[in-house]
């Protein structure tokens, strides 16, 4: 804790006329008034207010904003009145203290009122007089510089977000950048730890490489504005993490790639001099383009100056460089404070310099400006995230618990798919080891290699899981495509045939296959006989059979009795019996029921001719219909005949939701088979951590059929949603 005489002293070297009297007797009441009440860190309270006041002595501040400092709280937290410390200190100070106190008020409501409004009441406050906020930003950084010993995360975060929110872009609007840099560290520092930890990895890392360069650019540059007869005072020094991590995800650029990893401070004698040195740096190295910022012809709103620019440094490294005066140092690092007036009266904010204040009230109390002006500085939550980089210093942000697959696949699908290893901070590490922040990762990639299904146990990120699954359907399909050929080539070689491309092609369209592979492997997967392939082929073969089994025996070929039915109306226009159950045909035509919309007998159905192919049927509100609507000489008029085959079927298509449990298929299928109908085809089209969407189809005598296994689905617990489909 600064003692009493340290204060004053401190006070003095800056400000010699300041009266001691009063510094000492705002001392000894504030120790007083707040007595025995202690901090968060255990520390007595009083050693809060007095390290606001030095905070304020070191911005070279007033007597009245030091006194204000030292009694900042001891209207809320203790017995003290404004009246009494108008009768003890002045009303100046009473007004001041008053101020701060409000403002203090503000922040316990902030929770619950919006921020963009309390920003406006707390500018409103603020415009009284600048000290108020002066007071409260000092008060604002030693609470944070001591805020690890809050002990509840929620009101620590809630504090650092109010800084980073309110009271830094509001430092920097007074061009107080040193308080403002200091303020945004240690928010971030609370609100992103591991955003921080890992650019301070990064730094850590690039140091360990030896790359200490920022004194070695310094003297380069000292030496090249020598030799153009200049002296200047050069310094260099990293950037802050959180300007960086800030660049980062606006820019959406890799650590290497930010100019401003390093940025250097030129400070010249005048404003001549400052465009001499900008001339020589610029002779002297390239130029990155639309890095070159004139505010000294131009100064920012609060007053900043200086000449900005970004060169390809001495060493190669993009560099950013400021070019200003001592004054305009001052200016940069003190703002509002480097232009106090020690004067009888204090300062007042008529004079020239705060024009800026008012336009800045002007700018705030807009409220979409105050929106604007909250919107970039909010700070991103990534609360379940690691921050990792690539070797080149591309950071990739993976969720907690990620593993070196994820972070390949995250990379690039070819390195996830070839990875066989991973170098971690340089050492070699297995696979499934998590990562951490600020890791740099090496992918080892192998052609030889290919993704493992053991690798989805330790993927996290739906895009490596994908991935995986992909390739092993991939895998899958050869293996299916293997056995069907196997599969088919055995069957037709039974019955003295080859299996032939031609063969294949021609009926690929009956089983509802795009392509001939296709078509081997739905019969590698057991989902179409080989035997039928076959019958389909060759039609003739089929007859032959069924005639030399005789009779009954041959109505129903179990496996797939719809699509017995389908290559049989092909045939021409009749089925087993020499019959179609549909009215108003051409006879000897052949027939097609549509696969848009799956008639059934009970629908309302229309025929359209098409050439070559014969009739199709379609249900009257099938939306292909539409296409045929300028062609109305095509449609002809058809309809079931009254009495059905009953041991026909015919495919009903149904989309149906089910949710993600086990039993939900089962019972799906149990309902179906207790209702008569058979499943011969289902495709699950949409797979969700919750629900399954399927096409099925099944195979009913009519649409009544469908209607009551439709009606037993709905009223299936597992089962969400179930609808006729209509393509
Ligand atoms: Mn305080």
């Amino acid at each position: 804790m600064i003692r009493q005489f340290e204060l004053v002293e401190r006070v003095h070297s800056y400000d010699p006329d300041a009266d001691e009297d009063v510094l000492n007797r705002a001392y000894v009441y504030g120790l007083k008034k707040h007595g025995t009440q202690l901090r968060a860190s255990g520390d007595p309270y009083f050693s809060h207010p007095v390290e606001v006041a030095g905070i304020l002595a070191e911005m070279r501040l007033d007597t009245s904003s030091i006194v204000t400092g030292l009694l900042h709280d001891t209207l809320e937290d203790t017995d003290a009145t404004r009246d009494e410390l108008a009768r003890l200190f002045g009303d100046e100070v009473a007004k001041l203290v008053d101020g701060v106190t409000k403002l203090s008020r503000l922040e316990v409501q902030s929770e619950t009122t919006k921020e963009a409004e309390n920003l406006r009441k707390l500018v409103l406050a603020m415009s009284t007089d600048i000290r108020v906020l002066l007071v409260k930003l000092a008060d604002r950084l030693h609470n944070m510089r001591t805020l690890h010993h809050i002990k509840e995360p929620g009101r620590r975060k809630r504090i650092a977000r109010e800084t980073m929110d309110i009271y830094a872009p509001l430092a920097s609007r007074i061009g107080m950048e040193k308080v403002k840099r200091e303020l945004e560290e240690l928010a971030f520092g609370e609100l992103n730890p591991d955003g921080r930890g890992s650019v301070l990895a990064r730094f850590g890392y690039l140091r360990e490489k030896g790359e200490r360069i920022v004194p070695e650019i310094e003297a380069e540059l000292v030496k090249t504005l020598a030799e153009g007869g200049l002296v200047a005072q050069v310094s260099g020094r990293e950037k802050t993490p959180y300007s960086i991590w800030r660049k980062m995800q606006q820019k959406n650029v890799s650590f290497e790639q930010l100019a401003d990893i390093m940025a250097f401070r030129i400070i010249v004698a005048d404003i001549a001099q400052c465009y001499q040195a900008l001339g020589l740096l610029h002779g002297r190295y390239q130029v990155l383009p639309q890095r070159f910022k004139d505010y000294i012809s131009v100064p920012k709103p609060n007053g900043y100056r200086s000449l900005h620019t970004g060169v390809i440094g001495p060493h190669g490294q993009r560099i950013e460089i400021q070019i200003r005066t001592g004054e305009m140092q001052e200016q940069a690092e003190r703002g509002v404070a480097a232009h106090w007036i020690y004067k009888q009266g204090g300062p007042s904010t008529d004079a020239p310099q705060y024009a800026w204040l008012r336009s800045l009230i002007d700018i705030l109390d807009k409220s979409s400006n105050a929106e604007d002006f909250l919107e970039h500085t909010k700070l991103e939550m990534f609360q379940d995230q690691v921050f990792c980089f690539t070797p080149k210093g591309k950071l990739i942000s993976l969720p907690r618990g990620a593993t070196p697959i994820d972070f390949a696949y995250a990379v690039h699908s070819q390195v996830g798919d070839t990875c066989v290893g991973a170098r971690i901070n340089g050492r070699m590490l297995p696979l499934r080891t998590q990562l951490a922040n600020g890791d740099q990762i090496e992918i080892v990639t192998s052609k030889a290699q290919t993704p493992s299904p053991t690798w989805e146990r330790f993927a996290v990120t739906g895009k490596a899981k994908a991935a995986i699954r992909r390739f092993i359907r991939v895998r899958q399909r050869e293996q299916y495509l293997q056995l069907g050929r196997s599969l088919l080539e055995k069957t037709f070689h039974e019955e003295g045939y080859e299996v032939t491309e031609k063969g294949l092609d021609g009926v690929k369209a009956n089983f509802k296959q795009a392509s001939t592979d296709d078509l081997i492997a739905t019969v590698g997967a057991g989902l179409v006989g080989s035997r039928d392939v076959l019958m389909a082929v060759y039609p003739g073969l089929k007859q032959q059979r069924k005639a030399a089994i005789g009779g009954s025996g041959a109505e129903v070929v179990p496996i797939s009795r719809g699509r017995g039915k389908a290559s049989k109306l092909r045939d021409g226009g009749a089925n087993e019996h020499g019959q179609i159950p549909i009215t108003g045909l051409i006879p000897g035509m052949a027939v097609h029921f549509a696969r848009c919309c799956h008639p059934l007998p009970g629908d309302r159905i229309v025929g359209i001719i098409t050439t070559g192919k014969g009739v199709t049927i379609h249900t009257i509100d099938c939306a292909t219909l539409e296409s045929f609507s300028d062609t109305p000489e095509r449609w002809i008029d058809v309809g079931w005949e009254a009495v059905g085959d009953a041991s026909a079927a015919y495919t009903g298509r149904l989309k149906i939701t089910v949710a993600n449990q086990p039993g939900s298929l089962s019972s799906l299928s149990t309902v179906i088979a207790r209702h008569d109908g058979n499943i011969s085809n289902l495709r699950i089209v949409n797979r969700s951590m919750d629900f399954f969407d399927m096409v099925i189809d099944v195979e009913v005598a009519d649409v009544k059929h469908l209607a009551d296994i439709t009606a037993a689905l709905r009223a299936t617990p597992a089962i969400n949603a179930v609808e006729r489909a209509r393509s």
